[in-house]
């Protein structure tokens, strides 16, 4: 039985001071025994979070990282500083990343590379635009951007990524996607996974859904087969991300 996960994405909101009231007020309401619990907060909070959420059980994640190990790269952070932070988990090729900052796939895989040989377990997005499901490509874009993003990794450590579909006209819109239309790209991108590695690693990833994911569609989602939790916007600077975590139990 794979461990649900859910994770919240606080993208670029809260000042550390804003973020360490967050952090204490949602560690008061959450219990991460049943489900592993992240919180991925702004670079400049991961210090304060990481203090307070300390002996919770919830862990410390990151939003992004450079490929590289250190160096001329005004601006970024490296494996090592997040490593040294305590941080486990890290977002790698989120959708807004991709779009804004002209991040490719071939970038995204390096930095799961990094982010693996460091023992920090990236979380890596994928999905499709609204134009994308229209024209009924949905699952071929996936499962592009799924094997550019293991490209080159072996199945043990394949088996440690977090994979969050993420149907990008679902984010932040309070569009979600049906547990049925969720379950079937989730399932897809289990497949694509046996085909590159086999049925037990395909058996151990965890996929999570991502997209408007509130207190109250949760519990539907994480009921389907193939999804194994969340990747949370909105909703995870809100007490709500605690009732998300509730669903998972
Ligand atoms: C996200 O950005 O990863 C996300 C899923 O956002 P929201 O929950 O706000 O749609």
């Amino acid at each position: 039985m794979r461990k649900k996960i859910i994770a919240g994405n606080w993208k670029m909101n809260k000042t550390p001071s804003e973020a360490a009231e967050l952090a204490k007020l949602l560690k008061s309401k959450i219990n991460a025994e049943r489900a592993d619990v992240v919180f991925c907060v702004p670079a400049i909070d991961i210090m304060p979070v990481g203090e307070i959420i300390k002996g919770s059980g919830i862990a410390l994640g990151a939003q992004n990282m450079h490929f590289e190990e250190s160096g001329a790269y005004t601006g970024e952070t490296s494996v090592k500083m997040l490593k040294d932070a305590q941080v486990e988990y890290v977002i790698l090729g989120h959708s807004e990343r991709r779009e804004y900052f002209g991040e490719t796939s071939d970038d995204v895989n390096k930095k799961i590379k990094k982010a693996l040989e460091h023992g920090i377990i990236p979380i890596m997005c994928c999905g499709e635009t609204l134009a994308q499901r229209e024209t009924g490509v949905t699952m071929e874009h996936v499962r592009i951007q799924v094997k550019a993003g293991f490209k080159g990794l072996v199945a043990e450590d394949a088996q440690k990524v977090v994979i969050a579909y993420e149907p990008i006209w679902a984010i932040g819109t309070g569009k979600t996607a049906t547990s049925a239309q969720a379950q079937e790209v989730c399932a897809g991108i289990r497949k694509t996974i046996e085909e590159l590695y086999g049925a037990e690693t395909a058996q151990k990833i965890r996929i999570q859904y991502g997209g408007s994911v509130n207190g109250k569609n949760a519990a539907e989602l994480f009921a389907m087969a193939d999804i194994d939790g969340a990747l949370v916007g909105g909703a995870s600077l809100k007490e709500e991300f605690a009732d998300i975590v509730s669903a998972a139990e």
